[in-house]
């Protein structure tokens, strides 16, 4: 039975990759695929206004494009001294190609002058899941922190760096990967999702 995380993103994958193995039992005989072995896919144009929106489409045209049972996620960084920014544009803050370091620097740039009592952020994450036309659901989670003056450590990725856990003191990126999965904004939409995604997994058994 095929599962497919669809996203290019490798840092998500691998933490997709790590809470389905924490939240799914080995038992099902499950075929977890990512993005790569579709490389003809078309990339989903992410012109929706909401975290829910997207991830919703990017499940829905993933599952009608492969046939295959989809997880997709979208998320990003909610800032409350910049009203929201860089929200739904997290990935691509800096323009379109951007990397994970301009979208830092250019964040940075704008919070110069925000004290460290406003700068104040939460990541979101929104899972969807989809058989080909057909969604079967959708799960939000968060995770509340603060922003840094300066990039800090090396795990992670996109704001990992930035973002601080004021319960730990460090940035995401100075945090081990298995720390971070256990209390991410995408942890807390994988284990909402887990119970949909096993019965669904259960489902497809009964076909098979
Ligand atoms: P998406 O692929 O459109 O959902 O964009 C997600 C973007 O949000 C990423 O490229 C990162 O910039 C940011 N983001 C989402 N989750 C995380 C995280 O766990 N750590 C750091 N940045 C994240």
């Amino acid at each position: 039975m095929n599962i497919i995380i669809a996203t290019h993103n490798y840092g998500k994958l691998s933490e997709m990759n790590f809470l389905f193995k924490e939240f799914i039992p080995e038992t099902y005989n499950i075929n977890l695929l990512s993005l790569n072995k579709y490389t003809d896919i078309p990339e989903v144009l992410e012109d929706g206004s909401t975290f829910q929106a997207n991830a919703e489409k990017k499940a829905l045209f993933t599952a009608n494009y492969t046939g295959e049972m989809v997880i997709a996620d979208d998320s990003g960084l909610v800032v409350d001294a910049l009203n929201g920014e860089p929200g739904i544009f997290s990935s691509r803050y800096a323009g379109e190609n951007a990397t994970d370091e301009e979208n830092n620097e250019k964040l940075l740039e704008k919070l110069n002058n925000v004290s460290k009592d406003s700068r104040t952020a939460h990541f979101v994450c929104v899972i969807a899941i989809a058989m080909p036309n057909n969604l079967l659901g959708t799960f939000e989670g968060r995770c509340n922190g603060i922003m840094g003056t300066t990039p800090k450590g090396d795990n992670g990725f996109g704001y990992d760096p930035l973002f601080i856990r004021t319960d730990t003191g460090k940035t995401f990126a100075e945090l081990p990967h298995d720390v971070k999965n256990r209390i991410s904004h995408r942890m807390h939409a994988f284990e909402k999702a887990a119970a949909s995604i096993e019965n669904n997994i259960k489902l497809m058994e009964q076909k098979l």
